[in-house]
């Protein structure tokens, strides 16, 4: 059993509080899997100031030098990668095989940000007045607040804490209560990099009291936050407060078309994959799929057959499809969705129940409902779980319309083969992430990733364009001492 710590100061150690966090595994819900501590607010505001202490040294290491240090942790995650994919498993119920990718994901942004510390942070501008130098240049933004989910416990942080690094910056972490047991090992590797003090600090505990600390703190320069949408707006609303750079990645209801054209068996086989893997609780999963009439019968027969042919199994099972649900509320509120969208008059085509087979874990089956209207809930609030609504479109226009037709714009979907109808598709969507032919899930590590409307504060992340939050741009002029312009230019 995992007794995770807080790491604060270069040092692991207990909270002085007396609550600790338990968690269970989600497909066995009596197996205690590890407690973690629930850090109070004056061990957080410590934190914050370790964080700002090491800051001076940290910022004035060369890049290439921070660089060897990410190097160091890919290396150590790529050796302890079998045993952090068991853990995430065990903790949040992900499928093992998705848990090794993840990782793996991890190992590759770890070495791309470590190769960052050797490029270039500036550009060098003609100066109006000859002799004098020109340029831009990129430096840290001080101590950054990074505060990340549990659905993916080991990518997310790092497309944050890495970037974070390689520029200058000194961190303080809060995972997700329901990712603490492997936030804390993931910490242990990069403790085990050899970081110096301070400039890394893993604080666990409430989200309202750690993480409410953090986002208030004077001495916070950044704030990185993926989550809900509840939480990021508590978030920007107190770095607008406080004039503090900040980032939120959030919600979707993310839309797959099937065009009348499409090759059904395909759209059939990735809507599914995207909907139901990892039980649906991808922020990128599709949860709605809009139809041209003309195709829906013969698509919803090929999908909802799919989706009764999928094996609800325990997750460590290598060939998992479909696992549980990260927590026994997450399935009760997501059973309730599905009740409420029956209320609203949707009808289920599979699933829509527990898993009767696995009843010590929180399984729910893969569902699938119709007569979904546009308008309803079950069209329009994120459910996390594995659940998709089936919405016809009488055509093209209209199903684009209906996609369009939502708060939230983080990842879409067309499945087509009429380039006309796919670049109608690229120039309405509003979506940051847009696959023609493919999953609305999947993201790969070294492209620029975020939502637009409500989905995200605009930013991106991953690749090139984390540079772009964890640095501000100087402009500087340097100019010939001591001389007018005629004798420097002499
Ligand atoms: P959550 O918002 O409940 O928690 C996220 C983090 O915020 C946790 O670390 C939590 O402890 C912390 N937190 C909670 N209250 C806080 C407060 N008052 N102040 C500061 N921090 C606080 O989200 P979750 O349940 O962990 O994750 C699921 C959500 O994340 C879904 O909505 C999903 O769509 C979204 N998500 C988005 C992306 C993306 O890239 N867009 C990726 C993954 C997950």
């Amino acid at each position: 059993m995992i007794s995770a710590k807080l790491y604060i100061q270069g040092e692991w150690r207990e909270s002085e509080s007396d609550r600790r966090g338990e968690r269970y595994n989600p497909a066995h819900l009596e197996e205690l899997v590890g407690t973690y501590e629930v850090a109070t607010i004056q061990e957080t505001e410590e934190a914050v100031l370790s964080a700002s202490k090491a800051l001076k040294r940290w910022k004035m290491k060369a890049g290439p030098e921070r660089g060897e240090y990410l190097f160091k942790a890919a290396q150590l995650l790529e050796h302890n990668g079998k045993e952090l994919a068991c853990l995430i498993t065990s903790e949040v119920g992900k499928p093992f095989g998705e848990a090794m990718g993840e990782v793996k994901r991890g190992v590759a942004l770890l070495r791309y940000y470590a190769g960052e510390g050797m490029r270039a942070l500036g550009e060098v501008y003609p100066a109006s007045d000859g002799p004098s130098l020109l340029y831009s240049n990129r430096v840290p933004l001080g101590v950054v607040g990074i505060i990340t989910p549990w659905n993916f416990p080991v990518a997310i942080p790092l497309w944050k804490i890495a970037p974070a690094l390689i520029y200058g910056n000194t961190v303080i972490w809060k995972p997700a209560e329901h990712s603490s047991l492997t936030a804390y090992r993931l910490m242990q590797l990069l403790e085990q990099a050899g970081f110096p003090p301070g400039v890394i600090q893993f604080v666990t505990g409430i989200g309202s009291e750690v993480g409410h600390t953090v986002i208030n703190h004077p001495s916070i320069n950044g704030i990185s936050f993926t989550g809900s949408n509840h939480v990021g707006k508590q978030i920007a609303k107190a770095a607008v407060e406080r004039g503090v750079k900040y980032q939120l990645e959030m919600g979707g209801k993310n839309p797959t078309i099937v065009a009348a054209d499409a090759h059904l068996e395909q759209a059939a086989e990735m809507t599914v994959s995207a909907a139901m893997r990892f039980s649906g609780q991808k922020c990128t999963a599709t949860s709605r799929v809009i139809v041209e009439r003309a195709v829906l019968e013969p698509f919803t027969k090929l999908l909802v057959d799919k989706v009764k042919g999928i094996k609800v199994s325990d997750p460590m099972q290598a060939d998992c499809f479909l696992g549980p649900v990260v927590h026994p509320s997450a399935q009760a509120d997501i059973l309730s969705a599905i009740q409420q969208g029956v209320n609203e008059g949707a009808r289920i085509r599979a699933g829509g129940s527990l898993s009767s087979e696995l009843s010590e874990g929180c399984y729910v089956n893969p569902t699938v409902l119709d007569h979904v209207k546009p308008d309803s809930d079950l069209a329009r609030k994120e459910i996390f779980g594995p659940v998709l609504a089936i919405i016809p479109a009488d055509d093209f226009q209209h199903a684009i319309a209906i996609a369009n037709d939502s708060q939230y714009g983080l990842s879409a979907a067309i499945f087509t083969s009429d380039i006309d109808r796919m670049l109608s598709f690229l120039k309405h969507i509003e979506a940051g992430l847009i696959k023609v032919n493919g999953e609305t899930a999947g993201v790969e590590p070294h492209a620029p990733f975020g939502g637009m409307k409500q989905s995200s504060s605009h930013s991106r992340e991953q690749g090139r364009a984390a540079i772009e939050f964890y640095t501000s741009v100087q402009t500087i002029v340097i100019s010939p001492a001591g001389k007018s312009l005629e004798e420097a230019e002499a």
